[in-house]
């Protein structure tokens, strides 16, 4: 059976996108070391992992870190998710997962992404959940605690398995594996090998499937933990597989040894076990010992509502009752089943599309005010962005930079002797003019090709670019636009008069102290009124 249990390693610190500067080192490194312990914490205690995890949101909220305020709300959802609600799951990381992406906080964006695969696999999209597990081993680069990073590479090779591309799958349980034995973390080692035999089975290379379980069982004696029921049934999977039935049998019947309260079974688990061995002994030719199993295994699915399980439990039973030679029950039963099991598939089908429609609901919502607060972002003359996007975004585009290791070119641009273009043309000309500025403005900002860069009206003939990237990278692209703007066919337009740009730029480059936007407007803007003294149509970068 395959498996998502996980325990966790105290994690390691990472850097976080960090919006409220007043917030104390210290604090901040104890919330990050928090939020790195309970990603990793064993699902075996949803219920403190949430606690916590509510906790650490709230105390992130009241100190306005909203990027780890939503990992902590991942958390709870990845818990939900596990105790069945996964809408409620669903909503919370496709929420989060629109905010990491507005922001370009990757490492939140894996995290959702990861959270999003655990939900789709549920609701049975394994195309879509492919897609999200993908998207959150890419994304994690290489940050994130081992315990994270072997959750999100396990993920990817279950659902690349469950996906049918076996060779795929094959590829990458060996490295997970190898990762989770090198950071000592023996419950995800267990779970590795867990899945991986699983895996194996259901491509149907049995030797390898028990290979592997062998592996497993070995792994487990070893560190003492005993083997869960779920492991246990994907090792009786592979003996089966390869006609061992009475290994199998023995293994089963003892995993079914009532166990101390305490370590109760899941009653699904139990459900799955009880039918495995039910047709284990059917197999051994033992059918009163199998119909005695079926039965218990029928009783437990209908105290626990198991409905899936159950079903399967009526075609073992016409099985059953064709191998007592009973052929009309056996008909009866194999008609009742694929009954019950079109009305199962039309059920599940039901839930998943309620599911899904209130997974997206949210998201829709959010376009909707997104798509509105966007607009409150641009200046309508140009359709660049305005003064309040500058104040929103230069500063966490300076923080996301510098933790990338990248230098920000921030320019002020202003048109020269503008009042000539409206007072000998008209009005009207002088705005197609900031029109046609704007957009070579864009366009600039554009061919960074690096996220963050942008171009902005700040009023009148002013303009900012924010130029992502090496400086002298960002020098020479300011020097392109200066050429661009001089060098556009203006005749048509403004007929004699000249339109030209004066550009006073600063540089941040990562290491180095991250001014506030105040500051570096007035750095910008002393650099362009050296360029204006000078004589005007020039650039000067950072040269006091
Ligand atoms: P310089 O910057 O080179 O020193 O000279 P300038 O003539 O550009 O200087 P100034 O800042 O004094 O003039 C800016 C002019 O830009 C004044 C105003 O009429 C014009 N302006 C501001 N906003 C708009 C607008 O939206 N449309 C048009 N057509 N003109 C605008
Ligand atoms: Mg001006
Ligand atoms: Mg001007």
């Amino acid at each position: 059976m395959e498996d998502r249990e996980a325990t966790g390693v105290p994690g390691r610190a990472l850097r976080d996108l960090r919006r409220a500067d007043a917030v104390d080192d210290a604090v901040v490194h104890r919330l990050v070391a928090e939020l790195d312990e309970i990603e990793g914490l064993p699902r075996a205690d949803p219920t403190g992992a949430a606690l916590r995890a509510v906790d650490v949101a709230l105390q992130a909220h009241d100190l306005g870190l909203p990027e780890l305020e939503r990992r902590a709300q991942l958390v709870r959802a990845d818990v939900l998710d596990r105790q069945g609600r996964v809408a409620e799951a669903g909503r919370i990381a496709q929420d989060v997962h629109a905010w990491a992406a507005q922001h370009g906080a990757r490492y939140l964006q894996a995290r959702s992404h990861h959270v999003l695969e655990l939900v789709f696999s549920d609701l049975g999209d394994t195309a879509v959940a492919l897609e999200h597990a993908l998207h959150a081993v890419d994304l994690l680069d290489d940050r994130g605690s081992p315990a994270v990073r072997i959750d999100h590479l396990l993920r990817l090779a279950d659902c690349l398995s469950k996906n049918g591309d076996h060779a795929a799958a094959r590829r990458r349980f060996p490295d997970v594996l190898r990762l989770a034995g090198e950071v000592g973390d023996v419950s995800r080692v267990l779970l590795v090998l867990n899945n991986w035999a699983y895996a194996e089975t259901v491509a149907g290379h049995h030797e390898r499937a028990l290979r592997l379980s062998e592996q497993l069982q070995a792994s487990a004696d070893r560190h003492g933990v005993p083997l869960g029921l779920g492991e246990r049934d994907t090792v009786a999977r592979a003996l089966m597989g390869l006609g061992r039935w009475e290994e199998a049998e023995e293994l089963l019947a003892a995993a079914l040894v009532p166990e101390p309260p305490d370590r109760a079974p899941e009653p699904d688990m139990l459900g799955e076990t009880l039918l495995t061995l039910a047709q284990v002994r059917r197999a051994r030719g033992r059918s009163a010992e199998a119909q005695q199993t079926l039965d218990e295994c029928v009783r437990t699915c209908e105290e626990n509502g198991l409905s899936g399980v159950r079903v399967r439990a009526r075609e073992e039973q016409a099985q059953l009752h064709a191998a007592g030679g009973r052929y009309r029950e056996a008909y009866e039963e194999h008609r009742r089943f694929h009954a019950e099991t079109t009305e199962l598939r039309s059920l599940e089908r039901d839930a998943r599309a309620r599911t899904l429609q209130a997974v997206y609901e949210t998201s829709e919502a959010q376009r909707e005010s997104r798509a509105y607060r966007e607009l409150s972002l641009r200046d309508s003359l140009t359709g660049l962005y305005n003064r309040r996007h500058v104040e929103q975004e230069v500063q966490p585009t300076l923080h996301r930079s510098a933790d990338r290791g990248r230098a920000v070119t921030v320019a002020l641009l202003d048109l020269d002797h503008f009042k000539q273009v409206n007072d000998r043309c008209s009005h009207g000309v002088g705005d197609q003019v900031l029109q046609v500025v704007a957009e070579h403005l864009a366009r600039a900002a554009e061919q960074t090709g690096r996220a963050g860069s942008f171009a902005a009206r700040m009023g009148g003939e002013e303009f900012l670019l924010v130029l992502v990237g090496p400086a002298h990278e960002s020098a020479a692209q300011l020097e392109r636009v200066r050429r661009t703007v001089s060098g556009h066919p203006w005749g048509p337009l403004t007929g004699e008069v000249p339109v030209t740009v004066s550009i006073g730029a600063v540089v941040v480059v990562p290491g180095g102290p991250l001014p506030d936007l105040p500051t570096l407007l007035r750095l910008a803007d002393q650099r362009l009124y050296r360029a204006k003294s000078l004589g005007r149509d020039r650039v000067v970068v950072d040269a006091g």
